[in-house]
């Protein structure tokens, strides 16, 4: 069977790291169809559109899509591309690789974010001059789908401890929805949870992230905390992710288009590559997706490394070495 898989690499660094992800989906023993689509600053600047409607419908009909970064115009193209492919789980792992010098080298998490709601749902005005809001919305449907994503992401990764993020004791109704719907998932499934507030849980993430395993998150806890994850374990050019809706799915890394380092050839292709490594996991390809993730560890242990993890390798020589490897 042979899977079509929406190329769409974007701007800056993502046109660097995206044909690296594709040579090593290519080095493995399954069929794929790479058609690339064209997104952000470069094809708006062109066409006006930052996503065109022929990417929109590649990215709909394809099994799966794997993209790059955009830049100014990303926020114009991730948050539809999600909403095309139905994603409402947002999967970014955070996990220290043993041969780097990372702040946390025990830090194994999962943070499973809510992906279509809460305060990024768009809803911004200017009520005055100088007066604006924003209005946060929460749903008890997509916090118990967000939940029970989690519960069985734990389940099936082999994971212990699951925690929900919230600051319910100061947004009582939303937060206090959210954390009532996932409470109620985990009770009605018997499953073993914590929960934390999100402020307490960055400073506790910092000292001991070996206390967590997956920790599921409103939209911008989400957002922010994963962030903080990279930091513990080297860095933006290490971290993957996935966009999961019920029958299509997003990859990409969770770095941005890195302005400050683009067209030098230096990016790290080892979150798009990890990226590509849930992609396999998510369609069905569990021991290819291993065979990646070991390759990259390797390479990350021994070498060459990219200037972020202080080497003097480019972006090519990382991954011919995960290429040597598989
Ligand atoms: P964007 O506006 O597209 O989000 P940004 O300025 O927020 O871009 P990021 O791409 O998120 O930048 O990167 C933040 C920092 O991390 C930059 O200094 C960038 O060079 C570095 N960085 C991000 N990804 C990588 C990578 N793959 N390899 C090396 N450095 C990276
Ligand atoms: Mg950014």
């Amino acid at each position: 069977m042979t899977h079509q898989i929406a190329v769409i690499p974007g701007d800056g660094i993502g046109q660097e790291v995206t044909p690296a992800a594709v040579d090593v989906l290519n080095a493995l023993d399954v069929e794929f169809e790479f058609v690339e689509g064209e997104a952000g600053d470069a094809v708006k600047e062109e066409t006006g559109e930052a996503l065109p409607q022929e990417t929109r419908d590649l990215a709909a009909e394809s099994d799966a899509t794997l993209f790059g970064a955009a830049g100014e115009t990303a926020a114009d193209v991730i948050l539809p591309l999600r909403e095309v492919v139905g994603s409402f789980a947002n999967v970014r792992p955070a996990v220290s690789y043993p041969g780097l010098d990372a702040v946390q080298p025990d830090t194994d998490l999962v943070f499973v974010r809510e992906n279509t709601e809460g305060v990024y749902s768009g809803i911004e005005s200017e009520i005055a001059d100088g007066v604006t809001t924003l209005t946060r919305v929460i749903t008890e449907e997509a916090s118990r789908d967000i939940a029970e994503f989690g519960f069985d992401y734990a389940e099936e990764n082999g994971y212990d401890d699951v925690t929900i993020a919230h600051k319910a004791n100061v947004m009582r109704t939303t937060d206090g929805e959210f954390l009532d719907a996932a409470e109620a998932v985990a009770e009605e499934r018997g499953a073993d949870y914590d929960t934390a507030l999100m402020d307490a849980l960055a400073m506790h993430l910092i000292m001991h992230p070996e206390d967590y395993g997956v920790i599921i998150c409103p939209n911008l806890a989400g957002d922010v905390l994963s962030d903080l994850a990279a930091g513990l374990v080297g860095g933006l050019g290490l971290l993957p992710s996935a966009n999961v809706g019920p029958d299509n799915a997003l990859f990409e890394p969770v770095h941005g288009s890195a302005p400050d380092i683009a067209g030098e050839g230096v990016a790290n292709p080892s979150a798009m590559i990890l990226s590509a490594a849930m992609l396999l996991d998510h369609l069905g390809y569990d021991d290819e997706g291993d065979r990646v993730r070991d390759a990259v560890e390797a390479v990350l242990d021994e070498g060459p490394r990219t200037p972020d993890l202080g080497g003097d390798a480019s972006t090519e020589d990382v991954t011919q070495a995960v290429l040597d490897r598989l």
